[in-house]
């Protein structure tokens, strides 16, 4: 490809997200096709000569498109969202038009930079605690790809910082002892996170939730005064706000009081929903983290940041770098030896980084704070309209709290008659809800959260769900 190839194509590519993203609504939301269909549709050599930009794209069109699930479609109600905006997608271009690798400073200042001076005003704009600022003495915060990611290296920081930095030269042997705490709530990037890091089953204790899914803080507490009888090592616990089955908020402050009395690491998942605390009427959920150790929430689930862009702070980047931190001759700066700079690569997993902070800088200056604080607020708002609606239907009853935009509801019938509606509503193609078990039951969350869903795609959901549960 030339660079005017290149041009020619790349302006007619960016017309036609434009026009795939103005006219979203019409595809279905997941396609209607089998396992294995869309590999059946392709040939089954790889290609051996060039072929233009177009003749690819139409069989992107004709092949590819028709497999893809429509994640920015207005009826998406599943999961949680993984929002997009044009200022974002800009970013990503631009990003991979730059094609750095910010794996340390010497590798490309800005990428650092950005980088460090974005998670201060994200920290501020959040209202998150000095201790987790770049300036502050020991805190920090780093772009990493996603929560689970972030989830890992906040148990690292722990696990180096509980055996007093044996475990690097001991390897898993020193880990032995420890213990780890959290609900069966929590998602499960936090038990794959722990047994990455060698924390078994049979070392991590799920704690009793109250009615709200939320997890008993007294439950906390014996756990880890038993494990300690038990001549064990409690090292971190994980605190959700917003949990994914329900969005269920752990009481931070309570769990964090804890967790200093008894010196364990207190990382905060606000994955989904600590985004919300752009807006100051929702920053409630922040309460109790100047206890937390270490705190992640994606921007690119509910703030028009392309995936992948997770934000995690830590107050304790010594433990951090302490676990992290590598220096092969081949990576060796002035920079990095003075201190006079920060190198990402030691802040976590991969070596090699993405310059993830363009894509974030151009949302916050281009679609402006007030403009996602107003998404997120309408957000909220049409599940509190919708939760309204299925009160109203005595057929229908809400399984859990509903404090922002996730409403987790069920008929009241088998949980067989709850799989059947959920299945005909996503095959209508209109809407896609996902299922979760909340107290044993099946439920379906109606999880609202796209860039581009208004009240009446809410309202469509919801009339449809009415209309199935009738026939
Ligand atoms: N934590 C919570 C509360 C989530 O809801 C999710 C995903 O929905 C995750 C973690 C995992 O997020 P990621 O895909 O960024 O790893």
């Amino acid at each position: 490809m030339t660079p005017d190839e290149f041009r020619a194509d790349g302006h007619a590519l960016i017309d036609w997200i434009a026009t795939y993203l103005e006219g979203v609504e019409q595809f279905r939301v997941q396609p209607d096709i089998e396992p294995g269909a869309l590999r059946a549709a392709l040939p089954v050599e790889p290609p051996t000569t060039p072929e233009p930009f177009a003749a690819v794209f139409a069989d992107f069109e004709s092949t590819i498109l028709p497999a893809i699930t429509h994640w920015q479609h207005p009826g998406f109600f599943a999961f949680f969202p993984s929002n997009s905006s044009y200022p974002s997608i800009l970013g990503e271009l631009l990003i991979a038009g730059l094609g750095v690798n910010g794996m340390s400073w010497v590798t490309s200042p800005a990428a650092t930079e950005l980088e460090t001076h974005l998670l201060d005003w994200m920290a501020e704009l959040l209202d998150l605690p000095d201790a987790f600022r770049s300036t502050s003495e020991r805190g920090g915060g780093v772009i990493q790809a996603t929560a689970s990611e972030a989830t890992l290296t906040s148990i690292l920081a722990a696990r180096w910082r509980a055996t007093g930095g044996a475990v690097n030269h001991e390897g898993a042997a020193a880990a032995v002892p420890l213990v780890a705490y959290a609900t069966a709530q929590a998602h499960s990037s936090i038990e794959k996170g722990l047994r990455i890091a060698g924390i078994g089953s049979e070392h991590v204790r799920w704690i009793e939730t109250d009615e709200a899914f939320a997890m008993r803080p007294e439950a906390l507490l014996a756990a880890i005064e038993a494990d300690r009888a038990a001549g064990l090592t409690p090292f971190w616990v994980c605190a959700s706000t917003g949990t994914t089955s329900s969005t269920a908020f752990d009481p931070v402050r309570a769990i964090g009081e804890i967790a200093r009395a008894n010196g364990l690491w207190l990382h905060v998942d606000g994955a989904m929903s600590g985004i919300a605390a752009l807006a100051p009427e929702f920053r409630w959920m922040n309460d109790g983290m100047e206890l937390a150790d270490s705190y992640c929430t994606n921007p690119h689930k509910w703030m028009g940041v392309n995936f992948d862009c997770d934000l995690f702070w830590t107050a304790d980047r010594v433990a951090l770098l302490g676990a992290l931190s590598i220096l092969p001759e081949y990576l060796r700066s002035k920079a990095a030896e003075t201190g006079s700079a920060i190198d990402y690569r030691d802040w976590g997993i991969p070596l090699g980084r993405r310059f993830r902070a363009l894509k974030l800088w151009f949302v916050l200056r281009c679609t402006g704070v007030a403009a996602i604080q107003e998404m997120l607020r309408s957000h909220v708002a049409m599940a509190q309209e919708l939760a309204s609606w299925v009160a109203d239907d005595d057929r229908f009853e809400i399984v859990a709290p509903h404090p922002m935009s996730l409403v987790c509801l069920r008929l009241k019938d088998s949980d067989a008659a709850n799989d059947r509606l959920i299945e005909r509503a996503n095959a209508t193609g209109t809407v896609l809800f996902t299922r979760t078990v909340l107290g044993g039951r099946v439920a379906l969350r109606f999880s609202i959260g796209a860039r581009l869903t208004e009240r009446r795609h809410v309202e469509a959901g919801w009339r449809l769900l009415h209309d199935l549960a009738s026939s």
